[in-house]
């Protein structure tokens, strides 16, 4: 069993607090939107008066539960999001007023068909690539559908005005998590990426964001303080890691923490777990709709086809965080992520110069040990 700092048994603790809170809200008539994936606008959710909550879709156990009705071969993130569902052990799916999906993955839109009978679901569809300009119409419309969604489920008005303000909290928001993230450039790093993602993950789980992000603006000031103090000018040896592939919360321990463990720096996520999403901020000054559409349509996800600026992005990472070394992580049967997977590694080997592993693993402890072998090895490599 691996040792845990401190900061994750606070993270648990978040999430524990985060099951009363989320009664709490209920009792108070509050409304909540759960959500799974990255291009969910929770600009919208904002602006109608409701939470967004990211729904449990990180352990194994729900796996297991889930297998009952979904294949066995499909991914982790899919069977645990549905296993917590079906098994109730997700306070927040259970306090959810809607569900909202996304047509990413066909696992995840056929999964969310299973979802829609045991809860209110919304499925947006989104359009398969980012160039074509009918690709930006549709994924329009279906902006425009959830607001109306959101409008009649919770007998709201969504103003362009609450909207506007919507998309100001949340643009801030972003810059806070993405200054936090940044402090992976710093060299040597003053956190450890473990860390770094258990504490932007625990966030998802405050209700009250405003404190939650004062806290985070506080935490990556303290530690910017603590580099010029303490670090500035000294020289690590650990080599430094950019984590790319699906969202890693699931295998957080076994993959993460084991880099570490091992004495390399997690020091750069470019999935979903990391900076993907909130490197780009919405457009104030357009239309709010035009601007959430662009915003998210412009998401580098492996569903995505082509998917070209998730290779820019990388090499963007590489450079500015000055990495050693790429390890993507593909969770079982993701075959959007296993394709790519071959493009990313040619580009990385290949442009950058740099070297690269590819992990397939799922939330089973079974294949720590390998993991352990092949970490080991690519890390003496670097
Ligand atoms: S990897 Fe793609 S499908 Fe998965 S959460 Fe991110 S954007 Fe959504
Ligand atoms: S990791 Fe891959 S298979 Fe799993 S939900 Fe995301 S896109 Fe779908």
């Amino acid at each position: 069993m691996l040792d845990l700092p401190e900061r994750f048994d606070e993270y648990e603790e978040t999430r524990r607090e985060g099951f009363l809170r989320v009664k709490e809200l209920k009792e108070k008539g509050a409304n909540i939107v759960g959500v799974f994936c990255t291009y969910s606008p929770y600009e919208l959710i904002y602006a109608a008066g409701a939470y967004p909550i990211s729904l449990c879709g990180t352990d194994n156990v729900s796996v297991q539960a889930a297998q009952a009705h979904l294949p066995e071969n499909l991914c982790p993130l899919i069977k645990s999001s549905y296993g917590n569902a079906i098994s109730e052990t997700c306070p927040y799916f259970y306090f959810s007023d809607l569900i909202l999906g996304e047509t990413t993955c066909d696992g995840k839109k056929k999964m969310y068909e299973l979802l829609g009978k045991i809860k209110d679901v919304h499925v947006m569809h989104l359009s398969q690539g980012q160039s074509k300009k009918h690709d930006f119409l549709y994924w329009r419309e279906e902006m425009l559908e959830f607001k109306r969604v959101l409008e009649k489920k919770f007998n709201v008005e969504i103003t362009e005005e609450k909207l506007r303000e919507a998309i100001k909290t949340r643009n801030r928001e972003r810059k806070i998590m993405v200054d936090f993230y940044e402090l992976g450039k710093l060299n040597p790093i003053p956190i450890s990426g473990f860390e770094m993602n258990t504490t932007i993950e625990a966030i998802q789980y405050r209700f009250d964001r405003e404190e939650a992000y004062a806290e985070l603006e506080e935490r990556t000031k303290e530690l910017r303080e603590k580099y010029e103090r303490e670090l500035k000018g000294t020289k690590s040896n650990r080599p430094r890691i950019l984590i790319t592939g699906c969202p890693t919360g699931g295998v957080r321990h076994k993959v993460i923490k084991q880099i570490e463990d091992l004495g390399a720096d997690v020091v750069a996520f470019e999935n979903c777990s990391g900076v993907k999403e909130k490197k780009m901020l919405v457009d104030e000054n357009k239309d709010p709709i035009d601007a959430l559409t662009d915003k998210y349509l412009n998401v580098n996800c492996s569903v995505m086809t082509p998917n070209t600026n998730r290779l820019k992005d990388i090499g963007e990472m590489i450079d500015e965080y000055q990495v050693d070394g790429v390890v993507e992580v593909v969770l079982q049967a993701c075959h959007t992520y296993s394709i790519e997977a071959y493009t990313v590694k040619n580009y990385v080997r290949k442009e950058k110069n740099k070297p690269y592993l590819y992990i397939e693993t799922d939330y089973s402890e079974f294949d720590t040990g390998q993991l352990n072998t092949r970490l080991n090895a690519f890390i003496e490599i670097l």
